[in-house]
């Protein structure tokens, strides 16, 4: 069965003489059974988080990771240099791809260095909108060829022991107050599983569709999360701006816990 998701991405925000106060609140204010939460702050802040939510059932996550084990990289992180920081972490958020040009096959790099030590990875994908505009089949086409560029290097029993999460992130919905409907981020799901399916069938213990975890992402709110939560192909959200707003998290988490209730996860 697939666990319900909720992932805060704090993104370029905070410091770590804040950032712990507010993961601490945030912990004590989403204690809600079946839902699996994730908070990604800066690399900076990952200490202060994780002593915060220490106890709290709360796991930690980076936002980024290098594509190489070690080297000559001024300001970069390797995965093995998360080790008792974070358990999580991002790969191929579209703020990497559009600022720091990162292409699908770093990102598969990416991945597997993730992978390697031991994180669970959430990889982000989603089309712009000049691509969305195109229609619906053209928006599919372009994120199933961001999820196998990213997979088909790494072996999907590598994957599936990762327990890889896909996070559907339409760009044009990140940070506008614009988001998918959720029919859209459920067809776009099933894209993504059809696909999975089709490059790793025939590997006896590879990554399957049915059970990798497909969050949505974009503008996500405590009023918006509703339609998406209501699509059984979408197992919960990456959420931006609105996570570091207790009260915001708190009612998107609230919501999350009716479904894990309503899917037989609360327990
Ligand atoms: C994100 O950072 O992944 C994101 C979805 O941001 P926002 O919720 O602010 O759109």
């Amino acid at each position: 069965m697939r666990p319900i998701v909720i992932a805060g991405n704090w993104k370029m925000h905070t410091n770590p003489t804040d950032a712990g106060e507010l993961a601490h609140t945030i912990a004590s204010r989403t204690k809600v059974a079946g839902v699996t939460r994730v908070l990604c702050p800066p690399f900076v802040c990952l200490a202060a988080v994780r002593d915060a939510v220490a106890g709290e059932d709360v796991a930690v996550g980076a936002q980024d990771v290098h594509h190489e084990r070690v080297g000559a990289y001024t300001g970069d992180i390797a995965a093995s240099m998360l080790a008792g920081l974070a358990t999580w972490v991002i790969v191929g958020h579209s703020e990497r791809r559009r600022w720091h040009h990162e292409t699908n096959e770093l990102v598969s790099e990416k991945l597997k260095r993730a992978i390697e030590a031991g994180l669970r990875p959430i990889l982000c994908v989603g089309e712009d909108l000049e691509v969305r505009e195109a229609g619906a089949h053209v928006a599919e086409a372009l994120v199933v060829d961001q999820v196998l560029d990213a997979v088909r290097p790494n072996s999907g029993t590598g994957l599936a022991e990762s327990g890889l999460v896909v996070a559907y992130e339409p760009v044009w919905a990140i940070g506008t107050g614009r988001h998918a409907s959720g029919a859209d981020a459920a067809g776009m799901a099933v894209a993504i599983r059809q696909a999975l399916d089709d490059t790793f069938a025939g590997s006896v213990a590879g990554l399957r569709g049915e059970t990798t975890p497909i969050l949505y992402g974009g503008s996500v709110t405590a009023a918006s999360i509703d339609q998406f939560l209501a699509e059984p192909e979408i197992d919960g959200a990456l959420v931006g701006g609105a996570s570091l707003k207790p009260d915001e998290m708190a009612g998107i988490v609230a919501r999350a816990g009716i479904t894990a209730h309503a899917r037989g996860l609360a327990g």
